[in-house]
């Protein structure tokens, strides 16, 4: 099982850093050790200084495939949930500046919660599908799917030329505007809409 996670899909949060908004997506992989289920904490790793969460859509792939066609990319999966992808900040801008690898800001442990799944079947439109970050009952970010420069099924498809997709993969979508630092004691909680897919208490 692997974790693919999109970056800068998202033209205002490309913008937030600089960055070039992509012809094509970004990709990079969080290993299955990254994962973060059951509401449990997230324990501040002592390697980093900035940690920052990025909220985003997740699409679990359900059947195996390899060049799937845009348009079939919508039998390739079921469900989506919302989950964070924790960033150790300050590691990745010394990598960006090196042009250095990305794991050690992006893939350690726990660096992917991960919340309950919804049935698609639930959504009129996968390109208007709402969520967002309370921190400690504030919201602290907010998006809408259909900001995304590459939707779920070009995404589907584009990563599947590179990587073939197995059963129980998860694509991390990629982040809207509005990332920030966690701090130790911060409770999140992200929805879908108005419905709550995780929690997770900062310790
Ligand atoms: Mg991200």
């Amino acid at each position: 099982m692997k974790i693919i996670c999109i970056g800068r899909n998202y033209v205002l949060h490309a913008k937030e850093f600089g960055n070039e908004i992509p012809f094509t997506p970004v990709f990079f992989l969080k290993p299955e050790t990254s994962l973060l289920l059951k509401n449990r904490p997230f324990f501040y790793p002592e390697f980093s200084e900035e940690i920052q969460f990025e909220t985003e859509l997740v699409v679990r792939i359900d059947k195996v495939g390899k060049n799937i066609e845009e348009k079939f990319a919508h039998t390739y999966y079921n469900e989506i949930s919302l989950g964070i992808d924790f960033t150790a900040r300050d590691i990745q801008r010394l990598a960006k500046t090196k042009g250095l690898p990305w794991e050690k800001a992006k893939a350690f442990d726990n660096s992917a919660v991960l919340g309950k799944f919804l049935p698609k079947t639930r959504f009129q439109d996968m390109n208007n599908i709402n969520f967002h970050l309370d921190i400690n009952g504030k919201q602290a970010q907010k998006g809408n799917s259909g900001n995304m420069t590459f939707g779920i099924d070009y995404l589907i498809s584009y990563i599947s030329k590179y990587l073939t997709l197995k059963m129980g993969d998860l694509i991390y979508t990629g982040t809207p505007e509005g990332v920030g630092p966690v701090s130790i004691g911060d409770q999140l909680t992200g929805y879908i809409e108005e419905e709550e897919i995780f929690h997770c208490d900062i310790k």
